[in-house]
């Protein structure tokens, strides 16, 4: 399988365990921070995702939900905890 991701470096990540409010089930959320566009969050058991906290829009395509699961993983995997310019990149964004 190919997958391509498109995303401007995300500067940290965080995982959080609770429910989520897209599918109801306890799940855990994964967020990741990007310059400009602030945190995204994807639940890995539904494929729901957020950015900068509202919905973001699901398009009706076939699977969008299991490539948001897929990506978010992929993204949590080879993503260091928290990148060396997080800090003073997250300062000047607000
Ligand atoms: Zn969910």
């Amino acid at each position: 399988m190919k997958l391509h991701i498109y995303a401007p470096g995300s500067t940290a990540k965080e995982a959080h365990a609770r429910t989520c409010p897209g599918c109801k089930q306890r799940t855990r959320l994964l967020k990741f921070y990007t310059p400009r566009y602030g945190w995204d969050a994807t639940c890995i058991r539904c494929g729901q995702k957020w950015i900068d906290g509202e919905s973001a829009e699901i398009p009706m395509t076939n699977g969008i939900r299991m490539d948001n699961i897929e990506s978010a993983k992929i993204r949590w995997r080879v993503m260091p905890p928290k990148s060396s310019n997080h800090s003073a990149i997250q300062g000047n964004a607000e």
